[in-house]
């Protein structure tokens, strides 16, 4: 393998369809075989929601080389999935989010597919607390009652949590200005860390860098009070948004913390928002972030940009910059810290 750690990488020239998966035209099949990474990745955050949307998404990880996905599907899509992709597909157990009625879809029916998902052999359980849930109900708080009994019967069955805390500061500073409904950023972690105490036996892996890839310092504060939490890198838009404008810090952060943090890419695959180049745009500005020390416009438009600054055009995209993460760093990322991670490798 050989690292091309400090030497920036230019786009190929544009032979793609632009759109705002693809404002640069690339193709992003080629992109895929310049990228200096050639070892396994491990997925370990997606939404596949049945067969045919399985089949797009494995065409594009194909290209960049992935090698095992934990997908967040239906409880009544595991069996054709595994039937379809084997080995290279692993689950997350999740709530029917399609429900009308989300005060049974987050109460009963939720335990009754925690234990249907663990019957499979289902090893992590996700525990999604965005707080635009609370728009359906107040059991999306991560500590209510129906939650803590979900969490007690996941532990029971051995389950590993995956856990979404809080959102971007952009959503916070508009759509989330409410705090009496939202609640602010700060108490979402106040009440995480209780929880984290609370199941110090579990494993927790919090998806979005832990929903603050705005504040590395709070993040590795979060890691070292909590030898039980783990990271992904899910989220594109957000994470390259965010991290490249700490690229030198955000690599400093991956060195130092080996093994818990996991390459996740939180592609949603399903009817309405499927095509080889919105799945290959994903990976390839978060590989792009990791590995290269690509200096230049994201390919993807990022609707945040103008919420924030109505100045901004709607299809603006952010600034990446990549960390240019050297090979052992990126093992550790791509597979080894999945590897050692009790519901995902063997330990
Ligand atoms: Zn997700």
């Amino acid at each position: 393998m050989t690292r091309t750690q400090g030497t920036p990488y230019v786009v190929g020239k544009g032979a793609g369809k632009i759109s705002d998966a693809n404002r640069l035209g690339l193709d992003y099949r080629v992109e895929a075989g310049r990228l200096p990474w050639r070892g396994a990745i491990w997925d370990v955050h997606t939404h596949i929601r049945d067969v045919a949307a399985g089949r797009v998404y494995f065409q594009a990880a194909e290209w960049f080389g992935l090698e095992r996905v934990w997908s967040m599907s239906p409880l009544e899509e595991v069996d054709a999935l595994r039937a379809e992709f084997g080995e290279r597909i692993q689950f997350i157990a999740v709530p029917n989010y399609y429900a009308e009625d989300w005060e049974e879809a987050m109460g009963r029916d939720w335990l009754r597919r925690i234990e249907g998902f663990a019957a499979k052999g289902v090893k992590v359980c996700k525990f999604w607390g965005a707080p635009r849930g609370l728009d359906k109900t107040a059991k999306m708080w991560l500590d209510s009652p129906t939650r803590l009994e979900s969490m007690r019967l996941a532990r029971s069955l051995g389950m590993t949590f995956m856990v979404h805390v809080a959102d971007p500061d952009t959503w916070f500073a508009t759509k989330y200005a409410d705090a009496r409904k939202y609640g602010s950023k700060g108490l979402h972690y106040e009440k995480f860390e209780r929880l984290l105490d609370q199941f110090s036996d579990v494993p927790w892996l919090a998806a979005h860098m832990a929903g603050h890839p705005e504040d590395l310092d709070h993040l590795q504060g979060l890691l070292e009070r909590h030898g039980n939490l783990y990271l992904d890198t899910s989220a594109t838009k957000w994470m390259v948004r965010e991290l490249s404008k700490r690229a030198d810090e955000f690599g400093d952060f991956c060195r130092r913390n080996p093994g818990r943090i996991l390459f996740g890419t939180d592609i949603v695959a399903e009817q309405g928002s499927m095509s080889l180049d919105l799945f290959a745009s994903r990976f390839w500005c978060l590989r792009a972030l990791l590995e290269t020390r690509y200096d230049g416009p994201s390919p993807v438009v990022d609707p945040d940009l103008a919420m924030v600054d109505p100045k901004q055009p709607k299809d603006a995209t952010a600034h990446l910059r990549g960390a240019g993460l050297e090979e052992a760093v990126l093992g550790d990322l791509y597979l080894r810290a999945a590897e050692g991670l009790r519901g995902f490798g063997q330990a």
